[in-house]
């Protein structure tokens, strides 16, 4: 029986039920087959786009659906439960991250060429942040953006890489540097602006990369050789996308910290299953103390960590600029997913370690949890700058 909820109504628990299906039955089924493949084809994105799925947080105008939050909670638990993380980064990257800005800021007409494709699932996209000499460190980014003569278009130079969805995705959310040449350079200013570029304009070359885990998502270098993008293309303020991206950066940390827990649960549920099944010493598995504590430990700290993260989007809810706990939230969940997956393979022995077992490719997948979207030491240095200095943050999107 479902305990009541502060948070959730029978109408996401119905949403959970049908997002459950479509996991099992059009996703699980694939997952070898898009492991191998190093990517998740176009046809499931288009699926989810007509499932409504890639649409939750978006205005109807724009074939969205409007939905509360927490629709995208539910949403992004049982995209979690995959069991592969790959395909979760790729539609969460898509949905969360990518045409956020474009949403939130961007004019009728970008909305119009990319918000309402993306989210029919026709078109992938991207957000491109890091490049090979900046990653922490957002203010030190070189990829430029000049604006012609004639002023109706930038020329952009520069490289960024580690993209989910940059190889074979349509168009990206480009963070790139603009401001006079002074302030593309000088300490501390951070002209930085946001546009959005066609990932098959001329000019582009895009390199694949091999990762270690999150296989099925594909992760690409992006070279910019003097491509030409229409002014039309920049998304909301000249010079304001370092704000525009430290309010976003903290969804895009809450949406890491519900998939964490959630696939944190799933790690649990596969050993909970085969403490049950396993024999040893003539007893199952399960009956040992030392497996019986440390399962404790972890279903505590589990439940712990949902009910806080939990706490965390219904402030966000509440539209509160919620730097700290976004950032808690988001140190807290990844580091305790990369133990429980530790933990939990464990206890499967030598099968853990086997390929056919899911727990082996959770174990490659959490890895980069505590590195990508802000690092354990990153979100430290936040929280530490909140608790200790008493550094405030405000809303950027409605200040001018
Ligand atoms: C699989 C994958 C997918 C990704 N997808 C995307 C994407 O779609 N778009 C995108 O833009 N980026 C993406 N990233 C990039 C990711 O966000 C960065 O890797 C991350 O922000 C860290 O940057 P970096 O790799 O340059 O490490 P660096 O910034 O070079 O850091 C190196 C080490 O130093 C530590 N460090 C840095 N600064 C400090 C400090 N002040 N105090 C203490 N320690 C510090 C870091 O924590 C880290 O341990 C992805 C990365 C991976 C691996």
């Amino acid at each position: 029986m479902n305990r009541p909820s502060l948070y959730f109504r029978d109408e996401h628990e119905l949403f959970r039920q049908s997002v459950r299906q479509f996991i099992d039955n059009e996703v699980v089924p694939h997952t070898d087959a898009w492991e191998t493949a190093r990517r998740i084809p176009l046809s499931i994105f288009q699926r989810m786009g007509q499932l409504g799925y890639l649409g939750l947080p978006f205005p109807e105008e724009y074939g969205g659906v409007n939905a509360d939050f927490w629709y995208s909670v539910v949403f992004l638990e049982e995209l979690a439960r995959c069991g592969m993380g790959g395909f979760a980064t790729a539609v969460s990257v898509h949905e969360y991250m990518a045409i956020n800005h474009i949403a939130r800021v961007g004019s009728t007409d970008l909305k119009q060429r990319y918000l309402q494709p993306a989210i029919a699932g026709e078109k992938v996209a991207a957000l491109a942040i890091t490049e090979p000499d900046a990653g922490s460190d957002v203010s030190a980014i070189r990829t430029t953006a000049i604006r012609t003569d004639a002023g109706d278009a930038y020329i952009v130079n520069g490289t960024k890489t580690f993209i989910s969805n940059g190889t074979y995705g349509d168009f990206v959310t480009l963070v790139v540097k603009t401001g006079s040449p002074t302030e593309r350079t000088g300490a501390g200013t951070h002209p930085i602006s946001l546009l959005v570029v066609d990932l098959d304009s001329p000019g582009i070359t895009r390199t694949k990369l091999n990762k270690i885990g999150w296989h099925s998502s594909d992760t690409a270098e992006i070279r910019f050789d003097d491509v030409r993008v229409p002014v039309a293309n920049l998304i909301g303020q000249e010079n304001r996308g370092f704000y525009y991206l430290m309010e976003s950066l903290q969804l895009e940390r809450l949406v890491a910290a519900v998939m964490a827990v959630s696939g944190a649960q799933l790690a649990l549920d596969w050993t909970l299953q085969y403490l049950n099944e396993r024999e040893a010493f003539g007893k199952k598995i399960g009956t040992f103390q030392a497996i019986r504590h440390q399962i404790a430990n972890i279903a505590t700290e589990i439940e712990m960590a949902r009910q806080f993260v939990y706490h965390t989007c219904w402030l966000f809810t509440q539209g509160d600029v919620i730097v700290k706990e976004c950032s808690m939230a988001k140190l807290a969940t990844s580091e305790l997913q990369k133990r429980v997956v530790d933990t939990c393979l464990q206890f499967f022995g030598g099968y853990g370690y086997m390929e056919d077992y899911p727990i082996a490719r959770a174990y490659r997948d959490v890895r980069v949890g505590t590195i990508a979207g802000g690092s354990s030491e990153i979100m430290r240095e936040i929280i530490a700058k909140i608790v200790i200095d008493a550094v405030a943050y405000k809303p950027v999107y409605q200040s001018k």
